[in-house]
């Protein structure tokens, strides 16, 4: 019996696994960091045997109610993640798991490898709608990609949109729907598609934190730094991923920024906006209502209801992306967050939420994006 985590994601440490039914793992901080909650580990060599693994740093993680209600992914081929269910008790989360197979994978979310990054910058490279910017290096020398998605013609003529993915290295489902946007923006049968690109160029970052990816990091990057908290001053040591990104929004303009997270604690598809802005307006709050009521009309797994409460006039956060790109760009600017379980309101009991529900979501967005720039903008 075996428990691995060196390879891309990976992340946990074995305390004690003397017996299969005893076995103790803790997941390992983010670098120079206390958060932690991501875990992606493989248990090999115990086919056919009880096990019953416990992570018993659960009650110090990041987000503690993240693990309560929780069914971990697992995977035998590392295509399909299917859930099971676990214990929370004394701050221990644990689960019981009789392997079918000589090695099975474990993971707090369907993993998105930076393996997978790769893939999906070079198959969309294929589209000529696609093109490519290298911005700069992380921390850890990785390439900072932009994707550039515009139609042929008059470039300048049309809006700016952001859309930005996984500052948070752990929140794969970010990676995930952002696989989704880039598939639906590069076919050319989708018709949607086709007319929001009439209206606007699309600049997407699908991996905002590539080192804190591939080192199986929570929250940071390589630095330590939460690159959602860096975008007042984010620095060329500290925090490249967000000042390279930062000083490209700069070059070239946003008009509407969506920046995509996942939630550890709610089991909701909600958005965050930038009520709390100093200057916030009622026209910005009608753009970010139709947004939201929009997307909801359009996909039964995002709601309006229930999400984070909007800040008090005066009290956003200027170190976050969507309170800094608001001010500094004057646009609509958007935090859209998935849940890590499930939504309540369309639970799937075999996936939970997966990677191919938030591909989904993320087709929705761009109709909602499309319905925007018709009868908003
Ligand atoms: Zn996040």
């Amino acid at each position: 019996m075996f428990i691995s985590q060196n390879f891309d994601a990976g992340n946990i440490e074995v305390i004690a696994a003397t017996s299969a039914d005893d076995i103790q793992l803790a997941i390992r901080n983010d670098a120079e960091s206390d958060f932690y909650q991501w875990f992606y580990f493989r248990l090999s060599g115990a086919k056919g045997v009880n096990c019953t693994l416990k992570i018993l740093n659960a009650a110090g993680a990041a987000y503690p109610p993240g693990f309560k209600n929780y069914r971990v992914v697992y995977s035998y081929d590392r295509e399909e993640w299917l859930r099971h269910p676990t214990e929370l008790s004394d701050g221990v989360l644990s689960f019981s798991f009789k392997p079918e197979l000589d090695a099975v994978y474990f993971a707090y979310f369907t993993p998105y490898s930076m393996e997978r990054h790769h893939d999906l910058v070079a198959k969309s490279l294929q589209s000529p709608r696609c093109s490519h910017q290298l911005l700069g290096a992380t921390v850890d020398g990785q390439d900072m990609d932009l994707m550039k998605i515009s139609l042929p013609g008059d470039a300048n003529k049309r809006k700016n949109c952001w859309v930005i993915a996984r500052q948070h290295p752990g929140e794969s489902m970010a990676e995930w729907w952002m696989e989704g946007c880039l598939e639906a923006l590069l076919d050319e049968s989708r018709e949607a598609s086709k007319q929001l690109l009439q209206h606007c160029n699309i600049y997407l970052v699908p991996n905002m934190n590539p080192d804190g990816s591939r080192r199986g990091h929570l929250r940071t990057n390589a630095a330590g730094r939460n690159l959602n908290r860096e975008w007042e001053n984010p620095s060329m040591e500290a925090s490249p991923e967000v000042f390279l990104v930062k000083q490209a929004m700069a070059e070239y303009g946003v008009d509407f920024l969506l920046d995509v997270h996942g939630d550890e604690s709610l089991p909701y598809c909600f958005i965050a906006g930038t009520e709390g802005l100093i200057d916030w307006t009622e026209e910005q709050q009608s753009q970010l209502d139709f947004y939201r009521d929009t997307l909801a009309a359009l996909n039964p797994d995002f709601q309006t209801e229930l999400g984070y409460p909007p800040k008090a006039r005066g009290q956003a956060n200027l170190t976050m992306s969507t309170g800094q790109t608001a001010t500094q760009h004057r646009c609509l600017a958007m935090t859209l967050e998935m849940p890590f379980k499930d939504t309540t309101a369309t639970s799937d009991a075999v996936y939970g939420w997966s990677g191919a529900r938030s591909k989904k979501l993320a087709h929705s967005c761009l109709d909602a994006m499309l319905r925007y720039f018709i009868e908003k903008y």
